[in-house]
């Protein structure tokens, strides 16, 4: 008999969701992945570094290329000088990072807070290091963290809390504010902060995101987590990074040796090349924002009503009507009978919190999501 570790844990939503939408046919605006092409530049170097023979293993960190120019992006963007031989891990994605990231700086008996709605892994990898997230609920509409109870749920076991901004699925982003009440807690109690920031670029003109890694304060204590898969359309590439200072970058890397060694060498070069010109990613802000505001129009009138959002590409939607049924069902039903696909936000409640709420990802064509919208003009309750 296998006794599991995980034993309330099932298959993730997304890959529920992808799956009925495969089977169905239907407009999969689910699992959050872009379907337009890398860049052509990007594939070519790849393809250029795979030809000139780099197929072998990459030092365990990383290659050096790719992370001086990591270190370069940092300090452009965060004005934070970050060494790249002691500061900077290169990941098979921000799921490794935050496998490594738990795995090495949480212990058993240890509690994790992590705000709800969360994305997915968080919670699972707490419960394996061998300890207890604590859930604190984020209210629509307009999620913001609830400090005093933040406050009142530390104890002398919380050992770390996990953000992420911009945030997966609402869209919100942590503020000024925010970030000046983590660097107080976090010191107040010596806590560590896990920053899922895979994000980071995709935030909508006239906002800032604030990075942990512009924060002298948090400097000994945060890990930032980073995902190119999201910054160059590669979701399926699987490469991402985290910036922390040497004690914590020695004890991630303890972890990342064991699990994936290293990350594939031809697309680490590649990347470092891509990097190097800042037009390759500094406008996905208002390429985002435009597909934002094209499907949040189109769905005026309909049962679905946006909720602002600044970052990210998912729209989350309340619905205008009450359900008699779960939203797992109703999400379920939409794909089945209507032919789009999207998330239920209850899933990302530990304690499934249904508050009627849909997340759509937008990283589609536009005539796909103009298609999306067209049906959804017609789901009634
Ligand atoms: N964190 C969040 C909030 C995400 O949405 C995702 C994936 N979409 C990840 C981490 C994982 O990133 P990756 O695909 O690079 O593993
Ligand atoms: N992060 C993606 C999302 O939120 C999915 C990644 C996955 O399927 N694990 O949809």
């Amino acid at each position: 008999m296998v006794k599991s570790k995980l034993p309330s844990t099932g298959t993730s939503i997304f890959t529920v969701m992808s799956a009925l939408s495969n089977e169905c046919g239907a407009i999969n605006l689910a699992q959050g992945f872009p379907d337009f092409p890398v860049s052509e530049k990007l594939v070519e170097r790849v393809h250029y570094y795979m030809k000139a023979g780099k197929n072998q293993y990459a030092p365990m960190p990383g290659t050096p290329e790719l992370r001086n120019q990591i270190a370069e992006v940092v300090i452009d963007t965060y004005d934070r000088p970050t060494d790249p031989a002691e500061e900077i891990t290169v990941f098979a994605g921000g799921t490794e990072a935050l496998f490594a990231t738990f795995t090495s700086l949480i212990h058993p008996g240890d509690e994790v807070i992590v705000f709800d709605p969360a994305y997915d892994s968080y919670d699972p990898v707490i419960r394996l290091a061998g300890a207890q997230p604590v859930h604190i609920r984020l209210n629509p509409p307009s999620f913001h963290i609830p400090w005093d109870e933040v406050r009142a749920k530390i104890n002398s076991r919380t050992s770390a809390i996990v953000i992420n901004t911009p945030h997966n699925p609402t869209g919100s982003i942590i503020s000024a504010d925010d970030l000046m009440n983590l660097e107080q807690v976090a010191e107040q109690n010596d806590l560590y902060i896990i920053s899922d920031e895979v994000y980071e670029r995709i935030l909508f003109p006239g906002n800032t995101h604030h990075s942990v890694l512009r924060s002298e304060t948090l400097r000994k204590r945060a890990v930032a987590i980073f995902s190119f898969g999201k910054t160059f359309h590669a979701t399926g590439w699987k490469i991402g990074y985290a910036v922390a200072c040497p004690e914590i970058t020695t004890e991630l890397r303890k972890v990342h040796q064991f699990v994936t060694f290293t990350v594939n060498t031809p697309i680490q070069l590649a990347m470092a090349d891509h990097m190097k010109n800042p037009e390759n990613y500094l406008h996905l802000g208002q390429f985002f924002h435009r597909k934002q505001k094209l499907f949040s129009s189109a769905l005026d009138g309909s049962i679905f009503e946006p909720l602002d959002c600044f970052g990210t590409y998912f729209q989350m939607v309340r619905l205008r009507e009450t359900l008699d049924i779960s939203d797992h069902e109703f999400a379920e039903k939409m794909t089945r009978e209507d032919g789009v696909a999207a998330i239920p936000v209850s899933a990302f409640y530990e304690d499934g919190y249904n508050a009627g709420l849909l997340r759509f990802c937008f990283a589609k064509g536009e005539e796909t999501l103009l298609k999306a919208a067209e049906i959804l003009q017609k789901v009634t309750i």
